[in-house]
Formats: C-alpha cells, sequence, structure tokens
C-alpha cells in the first residue's frame, strides 16, 4: 500500500475506495482528487491491465438523429474530452495520441446516400456546441484520394463525420496514471484483488486478507463489476452484464497521421500517430481463451485491406484481445448499489467507454457527493435493473 493511504488500527481506511484502474476508475480516482476526497485505488493487476490497455481507440459518436438526452450527453462528452486531454497532457507532460481526425463511411448502396443526406441535417441541427459545428457530409469521391477507402466500396459515394476522434488507449491511462502519481490525495496500489464487499460494515476484503474501511465504493472492475455487485446483496443475484471478447490489430504502414478513421460494418481503421494503423474489433459472447486471437482477427484484416488496400503491405506489430464489459441494456452503468448505498457501480461502457468515461466517472462522483447523477436513465443502475426483471 502506498503511504498516501492511511492505516487506524491494523485496518486501512479510506473515504473512498476504487476497484478497478481501467479507463473507468482512472477518471474516477482523478475526479476524487479534484474534489479533495482521499482515494484509494486498486487493481488487481497493473493499471489499465483489462479492456482499457487495448489498441484501438475510436471516439466515435451515436448517430446525429433520432437525437435524445443520451445522445447529447455523449455528444457534450466528447467535445469537453478534448480540453480534458490538453489539461492532462500539460501536467504530465505526456501525449494521449489525441486527433479529431473526422472518419469516412462508405455507402455500399445507392439509396444509403439518400439516407446520409437526411443525416446531414440531423448533424446540422444537433451537432453543434458554442463555437463547434460538426457535420455529417455526403460526398461523391473521397477527400483523401484513391483507396482510402477503396472505391469498390463507395457505390452511393461516402459520408465525411467531421466529429469522429481518437485516441490512444495506451497513451490516455499512462497519462491518467501519470496524473495521479502527482495527485496529493490518491493512493494506487497494484497486484491487489478484492474477493468481498462486506456491505454492512462498509469493508472491502481482499484477497491477501487485507481489509479496507471505506466511506464510499466505486466499483469499476470492468467486466468482472457484473459478478462483483451481485454478490453485495439480493437486488442484483442475477449479474446485469456480461463480457464480451472483442480482437484488433495493430499494424505499421506509411500513412499520414491525419487520415480520417474508416468505418464499415463493424470493422474500423483506425490512423494513429507514427505510422499506426489499430484494427478492430470483433464482438464475440462466446469464447474460450478471453485473450487469444485467432482466424477471427485474420478476417477482420483481411477486410481491412480490402477497404484500405495501402494496408496490404503493412507490418503487423501486434495482435491483442480482451474482454469488454457489456451490461444488459448495452449502455453504459452507473449508480448506486440498492442493497448497498455507499457502493457505486461505475461499469458497462461496452464499445464507447473512452469517449465517456470522464463524464460518468464524474457522475458517480456525484453519487459519492450524495448529489443527483446528471445521466440520461439508461445509462443508470436503476434502468438496468428494470430491464433485467422485464
Ligand atoms: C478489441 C476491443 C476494442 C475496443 N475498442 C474501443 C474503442 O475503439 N473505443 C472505445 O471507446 N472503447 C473500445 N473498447 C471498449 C473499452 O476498451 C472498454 O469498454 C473499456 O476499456 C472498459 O473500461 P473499464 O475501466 O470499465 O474496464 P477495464 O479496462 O477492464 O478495467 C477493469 C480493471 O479492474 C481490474 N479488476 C478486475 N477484477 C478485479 C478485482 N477483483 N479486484 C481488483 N481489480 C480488479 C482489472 O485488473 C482491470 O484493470 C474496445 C474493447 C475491446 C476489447
Amino acid at each position: 500500500m502506498s503511504d498516501k493511504s492511511a492505516s487506524i488500527s491494523g485496518q486501512l481506511q479510506t473515504e473512498l475506495l476504487i476497484i478497478g484502474g481501467g479507463i473507468m476508475g482512472l477518471w474516477a480516482a482523478l475526479q476524487a482528487e479534484r474534489r479533495g476526497i482521499r482515494t484509494m485505488l486498486v487493481d488487481a493487476g497493473a493499471i489499465a491491465g483489462g479492456a482499457s490497455g487495448g489498441l484501438l481507440g475510436a471516439l466515435m459518436p451515436y448517430m446525429p438523429d433520432k437525437w435524445d438526452a443520451k445522445k447529447q450527453l455523449q455528444f457534450d462528452a466528447l467535445v469537453s474530452l478534448e480540453a480534458e486531454i490538453a489539461d492532462l497532457e500539460a501536467a504530465t507532460g505526456l501525449s494521449a495520441g489525441y486527433r479529431r481526425s473526422g472518419r469516412l463511411i462508405p455507402l455500399p448502396k445507392p439509396h444509403l446516400r439518400v439516407i446520409a443526406e437526411r443525416h446531414s441535417k440531423d448533424a446540422l441541427r444537433n451537432w453543434h456546441q458554442g463555437n463547434h459545428q460538426f457535420f455529417w457530409n455526403p460526398l461523391d469521391g473521397s477527400p483523401c484520394g484513391d483507396g482510402w477507402p477503396a472505391d469498390e466500396f463507395a457505390v452511393g459515394g461516402l459520408v465525411q463525420d467531421t466529429f469522429a476522434a481518437r485516441v490512444s488507449p495506451r497513451g490516455l491511462t499512462h497519462m491518467l496514471a501519470r496524473r495521479l502519481e502527482q495527485a496529493a490525495r490518491v493512493a494506487v496500489t497494484e497486484g491487489l484483488a478484492i474477493e468481498a464487499i462486506d456491505a454492512a460494515t462498509s469493508t472491502a476484503v481482499f484477497r491477501d486478507g487485507t481489509k479496507v474501511a471505506f466511506g464510499h465504493l466505486v466499483v469499476a472492475t470492468g467486466h468482472h463489476s457484473f459478478d462483483l455487485l451481485s454478490s453485495i446483496g439480493p437486488a442484483l443475484a442475477k449479474p446485469l452484464g456480461q463480457p464480451v471478447k472483442g480482437q484488433a490489430a495493430l499494424l505499421k504502414a506509411e500513412i499520414a497521421p491525419d487520415l480520417p478513421l474508416l468505418y464499415l460494418d463493424g470493422l474500423y481503421i483506425v490512423p494513429h500517430e507514427g505510422g499506426q494503423v489499430a484494427i478492430g474489433s470483433t464482438s464475440e459472447n462466446h469464447f474460450n481463451d478471453a485473450t487469444s486471437t485467432d482466424v477471427l482477427l485474420d478476417d477482420l484484416l483481411l477486410r481491412a485491406c480490402r477497404l484500405a488496400p495501402v494496408l496490404e503491405d503493412a507490418e503487423i506489430v501486434e495482435r491483442w484481445a480482451g474482454l469488454r464489459p457489456k451490461a444488459i441494456d448495452r449502455d453504459p452503468m452507473v449508480g448506486i448499489h440498492p442493497d448497498a448505498e455507499r457502493v457505486i457501480a461505475l461499469t458497462g461502457g461496452f464499445k464507447v467507454s473512452f469517449g465517456l468515461a470522464h463524464v460518468l466517472a464524474n457522475a458517480a462522483l456525484d453519487a459519492v457527493e450524495g448529489k443527483a447523477m446528471a445521466l440520461p436513465d439508461s445509462f443508470s443502475l436503476a434502468h438496468h435493473i428494470r430491464v433485467a426483471v422485464d
């Protein structure tokens, strides 16, 4: 345990205990520091050793149509993330590999162009805030020239989304961890797995026998959160989510870092800094080995080379697989545990965590401080409980 944590009568105590040092737990710890809350952040392995230590880093907005509170929240989060990252970069001297490079979406069928024209008006109406206006531009050809993406996929033209961005998952998590080293009130401990939560005494019991008495506890253990939350009491007897495996790859290619992301039918091609390009990702509900890569990734790479032929000669730098937390209704899951008023869930980001985590963490900290969470209902733990019952 770090010397920033306090020990009283042999048992550790802290105002706030955060379990899990992925993107969710890291942001929660930073938000706690900003609010002056004495905090312990504990991870069973290394910080960002779970899903947050991946490769892809796409920051994709929801579609600009059918606007609602959930889409507005994500829009605001994707806008505010830019300033958050700039502040962190200034504080740490590190880079998160962030860039609002936009995205190109080829339209393989002519009728999709009509829908794209409609969404272009939706974006004008909904994708703006202050000086920011982002576009969903239907185009006849790629603004990047031949092959990004290949013409064969752009039968109906393509859409240029100027809002999408990307970040290096490892760059951002490393930067957050560095920022927490500078924090006065946050102690980080790696290699300590939580075993049980005793809600009656507000005590966390770790696998090595360590006990920590907490004022509040934030459960941010990714896909492990569902079982951990279930174990606390009868209200969540059935886990409210599941792990979904994803595979991705990192390539080295001679391409400009400001090229837009490409997206087609679940395939993401994400250019990063330094000629690196991430390809992702599979979505596997059933799997034998959480961390192995296989023919599903090979298929994805073949599809990527067809969509962007410039990648055909690219060197594969890394193949990677991990488990994302998918809550029962797919949206993130944040809120107070019905059987334990001092325990707050912060999980379930599934495929959009990196763009939302700073805002979700802020809401979780509001709950810690007894304030109302400014989140759409579908992001609340209570909503996921209702869905599970129906
Ligand atoms: C292939 C792939 C591609 C993806 N691409 C994107 C993308 O482009 N954009 C995007 O936004 N999202 C993407 N995601 C999703 C995103 O990575 C996840 O939603 C996010 O990382 C989840 O963060 P988390 O903090 O909830 O969980 P995690 O990052 O999994 O962190 C949970 C932490 O809890 C710790 N832990 C678990 N159990 C215990 C315990 N008992 N005691 C203590 N600690 C424990 C783990 O060690 C881990 O460090 C992708 C995911 C995958 C797999």
